[in-house]
């Protein structure tokens, strides 16, 4: 694999519109100098269907899919709330929990369809006592060449547990029920700097940024 091109201009596009995963990344990509454009800095986008079973697969069909297209190093992240009292639900479908298959939610912000994938979380976690209410988010990062090889796959998690109303402002998806035990708040009353120490996306990233150096620095 020739690393020497993303050795010399730190240029990474990250397959996702969600402006709010951007931020998460790139507090801790740009200190290290990494210059992370998003498809909304590009004229074309193409969009990725997520086909895969597990979090990794889809985050590598996002990275491979983008990198290919636009001929540059790629990173693909997918990531969702997993609830062991519900199967592992909402899980790899966490960002459609409550769109009924069939219906077209294209037109819908990202917010509306968060409040009402809230919702549905707490619909169905009705009935279930507060001590069965763990829960634990993952992300899965994959770095992909220009050519579209998978240079590098990591994954992240983050436990907490579900609360019966909302709380906090901050943050995106299931935040305002997401509680950090240790903290007694959840991540959108917690914010981005909490986010940044522990969050799953974060964890992820350290360990990817572990590895990166590994082979930068060669
Ligand atoms: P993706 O864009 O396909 O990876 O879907 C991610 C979905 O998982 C989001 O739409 C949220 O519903 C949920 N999710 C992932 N990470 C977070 C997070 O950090 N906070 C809240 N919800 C998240």
């Amino acid at each position: 694999m020739d690393w020497s091109a993303l050795k010399e201009s730190k240029k990474l596009l990250l397959g996702t519109t969600n402006r709010k995963k951007l931020i998460e990344l790139n507090a801790h990509l740009q200190p290290r100098g990494f210059d992370l454009l998003t498809l909304a800095d590009l004229p074309r986008v193409i969009d990725v269907e997520e086909t895969g079973t597990t979090f990794l697969e889809n985050a590598r069909l996002k990275g491979v899919a983008q990198a290919l297209e636009h001929g540059m190093w790629a990173i693909g992240e997918d990531s969702g709330l997993c609830v062991p009292a519900l199967e592992g639900a909402p899980g790899i479908y966490s960002a459609r929990y409550s769109i009924e298959a069939g219906v077209n939610a294209v037109d819908d912000e990202r917010s509306v369809i968060d409040q009402r994938n809230n919702d549905k979380l707490l619909n169905e976690l009705a009935a279930v006592p507060d001590t069965k209410r763990d829960a634990y988010y993952v992300s899965a990062i994959v770095l992909c060449d220009p050519q579209g090889s998978v240079a590098l796959e990591v994954q992240g998690e983050c436990w907490g547990r579900i609360l019966r109303e909302r709380r906090g402002t901050e943050g995106f998806g299931y935040d305002p029920l997401f509680e950090v035990v240790e903290y007694h708040q959840t991540f959108a009353e917690l914010g981005l700097n909490v986010k940044r120490a522990i969050s799953h996306r974060s964890r992820a990233l350290r360990e990817f940024l572990r590895q990166l150096d590994a082979r930068l620095v060669h």
